[in-house]
């Protein structure tokens, strides 16, 4: 498959001062998230999935909460998911530093139930303040719990994914969760579509529209 990478350019210093600014900004949330007692997972966690990658990420991937091996290690996106994802982020241009990788929830919810609305609204704050520091041109979203959540909708996967969709001034794409991928290979196919048009879209408008803050 065609690679369409459109990860960092070279980044000039005043770039290079924002991404600095990002990852201390990003420092400082993350000290407060672990401090967080928002919502009753604060009880069961092992450990905060804050998320990781590049501060200054041109795409961040986004999925609903922390399985028991993310709990563990407290990393997003381990485990037999994470390696899958990893390898079709991959085979799309892309690799994982390159991009900011976190989830909705911040600590897993027992059982790996889906999250409750109470949780969301705790959570969702903290996940507003990480995109507002890492600014991402495109988000894409894995699966539908956590595009139903962030959509605040019940549609299908079906019927949110193969388009761009605004939210809170963000441009976001779905596609479909890795664990899904994991049960179904066949629909790695449909991923890379998804990922072609993410890629497409950022081509097009996501770069004019960069260019267009940067003269700001
Ligand atoms: S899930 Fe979010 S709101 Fe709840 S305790 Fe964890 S960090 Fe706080």
């Amino acid at each position: 498959m065609q690679s369409f990478l459109f990860g960092q350019e070279q980044l000039c210093s005043h770039e290079e001062e924002k991404s600095a600014s990002s990852s201390k900004e990003l420092a400082r949330l993350f000290e407060k998230a672990k401090e967080c007692h928002n919502c009753t997972l604060a009880a069961s966690r092992q450990n905060v999935v804050f998320g990781e990658g590049n501060p200054f990420a041109n795409v961040a991937v986004i999925g609903e909460a922390p399985g028991a091996e993310e709990d563990a290690s407290g990393r997003p996106f381990t485990g037999k998911s994470g390696q899958l994802l990893d390898k079709m982020l991959k085979a799309a241009g892309f690799c994982r530093q390159e991009l900011y990788i976190c989830n909705i929830l911040k600590c897993r919810p027992p059982g790996n139930r889906n999250p409750l609305k109470e949780e969301i609204r705790s959570c969702i704050p903290l996940l507003l303040e990480q995109l507002q520091i890492v600014r991402p041109k495109v988000i894409l979203i894995l699966g539908k719990v956590a595009a139903n959540t962030i959509f605040e909708n019940r549609l299908s996967l079906g019927a949110m994914r193969g388009k761009v969709t605004p939210w809170r001034g963000f441009d976001c794409c779905v596609t479909f969760h890795p664990a899904a991928l994991l049960r179904n290979p066949h629909l790695k196919k449909e991923w890379l579509d998804d990922l072609q048009l993410m890629t497409d879209y950022y081509g097009t408008v996501g770069r004019k529209k960069n260019a267009r803050e940067n003269e700001n």
